[in-house]
């Protein structure tokens, strides 16, 4: 039993328990019937300390070089599967112990990126793969390909977006037609986190090709296995930060994918690639929030080394509210991913509080990251100090799994229908 395992199973046996129908979605906690705490329970706490002794020791002494060769962090990988820090939401009837739900994901995740956003970025693409999988996986299928991440370190990958559709995901172009009991998929995925790397992937594709069908209807999600005849990951793709992650392009060429394969039905694709953000999306805030973090706890450090006219440049006040500034930033980015993952996990709809929070954190990175260099003067433009790669890391997140104007656009149209409602 792995020491995440242990610490969990010893003061609370049964963290979260899975229904029996298919599709198996995670069933949510009950409601608590005690009113807000903002304590983490015994064994969160202990999941934490793992997490961050675990970041501290494993992650942050090799950041750098990831960052500088772009190699895959496979060794960073497998000691984290042999822990438990992966995979720890994979439910029990699949070999996996079903204890941690998104909040658990999320207190893994920050303490992860603060040591490296881009290897943290490795495993929650694995996530974000395996998500459609959880919540609209039957059980076989779940037990067939998320069985397999908890036999072994290895990851899954998401292929949503193309060349030419991003934000606009009703743009995919990549088709599977029927042919008996099998789909064909011919087409190109772009930005692919764990392109190269994946075992598996979940792949969204048209399968209505009538213009006028709406988007609900005219896509599919398919599982489809990397070693399958067809697939053809594109080079890795050299990013401006997270370059320890592997991005790629995938080409789709005739590619037969057995109708088991299949995740709920014809016309269901849609809805579960987007479903899957509001249990993703929590996590993705928690990760820019450990970078903003980071950001704050080498700032500090170096504001109090680092003297000018005599005293610590903490000592001037334009260097100490910057301090105050990006703790204002870490404080409110971490509460937001807290509430936004307490909703998923107690089944509350959450799609407007999980856009807040990876708008809000993914800004207060940014933010976080560029003060922190300015606080580090010439030497935080260099390579030899640790935060010009938190200001390169932080962009992305502004970016992937939907851009900030895209959360916007989420947020302002719930804040619109609900206005024209009440009208
Ligand atoms: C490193 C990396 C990893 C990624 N990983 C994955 C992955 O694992 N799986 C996957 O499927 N995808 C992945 N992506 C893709 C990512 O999700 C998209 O890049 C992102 O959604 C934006 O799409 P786009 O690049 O096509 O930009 P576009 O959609 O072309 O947008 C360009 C600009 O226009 C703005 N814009 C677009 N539409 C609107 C609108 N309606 N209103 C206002 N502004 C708008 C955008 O905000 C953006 O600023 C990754 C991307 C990168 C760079």
């Amino acid at each position: 039993m792995n020491p995440i395992t242990q610490v969990i199973r010893a003061t609370r046996p049964i963290y979260r328990k899975l229904s029996t129908s298919a599709p198996v979605a995670a069933a949510a906690k009950p409601l608590p019937t005690t009113g807000m705490c903002f304590e983490l329970s015994e064994e969160q706490k202990a999941l934490q300390d793992l997490a961050r002794k675990f970041t501290r020791e494993e992650i942050v002494p090799v950041a750098a070089q990831y960052d500088k060769t772009g190699e895959y962090p496979w060794p960073i990988v497998k000691k984290a599967w042999e822990v438990g820090l992966m995979n720890g939401h994979i439910p029990e009837h699949c070999g996996g112990t079903g204890l941690l739900g998104v909040f658990e994901d999320c207190l893994i995740g920050e303490e992860m990126a603060f040591g490296c956003a881009g290897i943290y970025n490795v495993m929650g693409g694995s996530h974000l793969g395996q998500m459609p999988v959880i919540i609209a996986g039957n059980k076989e299928q779940q037990k067939k390909y998320l069985g397999r991440l908890i036999e072994e370190p290895i990851v899954a990958a998401y292929c949503v977006t193309e060349p030419g559709a991003g934000s606009d995901v009703a743009g995919v172009k990549t088709r599977a037609e029927k042919k008996g009991d099998e789909w064909i998929i011919n087409g190109q995925k772009m930005w692919i986190t764990n392109g190269g790397v994946a075992n598996w992937y979940f792949v969204l594709a048209r399968t209505n090709p009538d213009p006028k069908c709406p988007a609900s209807k005219a896509f599919t999600g398919f599982i489809v296995e990397r070693e399958w005849a067809g697939v053809t990951p594109g080079r890795k793709e050299q990013n401006m930060g997270q370059r320890a992650s592997d991005t790629r392009g995938i080409t789709f060429e005739d590619v037969r994918v057995p109708k088991e394969n299949v995740l709920i039905g014809e016309g269901a694709g849609f809805k579960i690639a987007m479903g899957a953000f509001d249990k993703t999306r929590p996590p993705v805030a928690a990760g820019a929030t450990g970078l903003a973090q980071r950001a704050l706890t080498e700032a500090t450090k170096y504001a109090l080394e680092r003297k000018t006219f005599g005293v610590p440049i903490a000592r001037h006040q334009a260097v100490a509210f910057m301090l105050a500034d990006m703790a204002i930033g870490v404080e409110t980015a971490r509460l937001a991913w807290m509430r936004a993952a307490w909703m998923a996990d107690y089944g509350i709809r959450n799609t407007v509080l999980a856009s807040v929070a990876k708008c809000h954190a993914s800004e207060i990175a940014n933010k976080a990251a560029a003060d922190a260099v300015q606080i580090f003067g010439g030497n935080g433009f260099n390579t030899d100090y640790p935060v010009e790669k938190l200001m390169r890391d932080a962009k992305i997140y502004q970016i992937y799994e939907g851009t900030s104007q895209i959360q916007r656009l989420i947020i302002s149209r719930e804040i619109l229908n609900n206005a024209m409602q009440s009208n």
